[in-house]
């Protein structure tokens, strides 16, 4: 078994819209980003990766590569996997903490695990994602940033 971690911050302006775990959030914020700067698909891919041994997303995804402008990040996240499965690894499970001081995620929770099983092609209880103000502390505090922590186990897939 092989572990990985995962982390990413994004700054949030007015008027962006605001994509998490491939799930758009009514928001007046978003996060900036060459790409569609979801931060929760950043800090899964790079926990991904880093369980592999494969490097991390800006290495793969350059945010100066044209190709990746306003590209969705559900894409990084599935030639990870592609990548990860070359190497002979299955994903076990996902779990990441989403630290955003508002809107309050709890009812779209659910829909974004969902989101994260099916790009990944796993079930939905193999997929946690957990939510948290920064009790109005610094800049995540105060609604200037978003910042995700995430860890991926990975299993040697068994050839029958
Ligand atoms: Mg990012």
């Amino acid at each position: 078994m092989r572990v990985g971690q995962g982390y990413d911050i994004h700054r949030l302006e007015e008027g962006r819209p605001f994509i998490l775990g491939g799930v758009p959030i009514p928001s007046p914020k978003g996060p900036i980003g060459h790409s569609d700067g979801d931060p929760l698909l950043h800090a899964v891919t790079d926990a991904l990766l880093g369980a592999a041994a494969l490097g991390d997303i800006g290495g793969h995804f350059s945010d100066l590569d044209p190709r990746f402008k306003n590209k969705e990040s559900s894409f990084f996240l599935t030639q990870a996997l592609k990548m990860v499965r070359k190497k002979g690894w299955a994903v076990a499970n996902v779990d990441a903490t989403v630290i955003l001081q508002s809107p309050k995620l709890n009812p779209h929770i659910l829909t974004i695990r969902r989101q994260i099983a099916s790009l990944l092609e796993l079930e939905v209880d193999q997929i946690s994602v957990k939510a948290k103000t920064n009790e109005k502390v610094d800049a995540v505090g105060r609604s200037e940033a978003v910042v995700v922590h995430s860890i991926v186990l990975l299993e040697k897939i068994v050839k029958k």
